[in-house]
């Protein structure tokens, strides 16, 4: 089994369908609501976790959230550190009205610290992949990574939401997963850059190559870009050569569309819906 360890953003999405969206001062009733466990970083290690990997995962919460996330991650069947914290488990209410048009608000609330990385060094220092992203303070990201490069740890990192990084950063990771509009952001790194490019599947930057996506009628993009990293992470690890790992990777990503929500029910995303997609 391969080992992926993941540190992100871990908190509470609540999906709201509205008739329309609000103007000024109005109150409007929801036609439905929906709530799961989100974060770009915890999406990722649930369908890493669902592609049969050994996942760890390293987050933040409010320190009475620790059991119900606990629990949650159990039942998923990876394995997660939570650094507990005073302030509330960050949250993000997801607007959609009729006509699929989304408004998101987002409240980051508790968040790593550099210092909460210690305890998950073990795991970092013994994994096969290190999958990162940009929702957590650069200085956890950093921290992470000086494990990594100590211990040849190979790092995917997935740079959303864009923001400029450091030469720490640009300099150590393997592997590059933005969409097309962190990419501009992203510029001249080292390592190779894995672009998704939506419907249209993704680009491997250093060939040109595009490896196209199954066409499927998509429903919910939300967390499209998280099922595409877990995978992609999982199939690296495994040793599947970069074209065939970003075909598993657009298959799963793709696949993910066609339902509501990200996580959905613990059978979506399974490894073997994967493979029957893929071949
Ligand atoms: P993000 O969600 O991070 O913005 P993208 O929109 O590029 O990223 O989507 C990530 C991946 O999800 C794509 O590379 C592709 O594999 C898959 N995907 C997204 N939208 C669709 C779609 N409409 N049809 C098929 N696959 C899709």
């Amino acid at each position: 089994m391969v080992r992926i360890a993941v540190i992100g953003l871990v908190g509470k999405s609540m999906f709201f369908e509205v008739p329309r969206f609000h103007t000024g001062g109005e109150t409007i009733h929801a036609t439905g609501f929906h709530e799961e466990w989100g974060g770009k970083g915890f999406n990722q290690a649930v369908m890493a976790a669902r592609q049969g990997a050994s996942v760890a995962f390293l987050g933040a919460v409010c320190a009475s959230d620790v059991k119900p996330l606990k629990d949650f991650c159990s039942t998923e069947g990876f394995r997660v550190t939570l650094a507990a914290k005073k302030e509330a488990t960050a949250c993000a209410a997801i607007l959609t009205d009729g006509t699929g048009e989304t408004r998101v608000m987002v409240h980051p609330g508790a968040a790593l610290s550099a210092d909460d990385v210690d305890g998950f060094a073990l795991t970092i220092a013994t994994a096969d992949i290190l999958l990162l992203n940009n929702e957590v303070p650069e200085a956890v990201n950093i921290a992470a990574l000086e494990i990594a490069v100590k211990h040849k740890v190979k790092v995917v990192f997935n740079p959303a939401p864009a923001r400029d990084l450091p030469k720490t950063i640009r300099d150590v990771v393997s592997i590059w997963t933005p969409n097309e509009f962190e990419d501009s952001a992203l510029g001249d790194v080292a390592g190779e850059v894995v672009t998704t490019l939506g419907a249209r599947g993704c680009r491997i930057r250093s060939t040109g190559e595009i490896i196209p996506a199954p066409t499927v009628r998509a429903v919910d993009t939300t967390g499209a870009g998280d099922t595409f990293n877990g995978v992609l992470a999982v199939r690296l690890a495994e040793g599947d050569p970069l074209v065939n790992a970003c075909r598993a990777a657009n298959a799963a990503a793709a696949r993910s569309t066609t339902v509501r929500y990200v996580l959905g029910a613990p059978s979506s995303g399974t490894r073997a819906s994967i493979d029957q997609t893929v071949s």
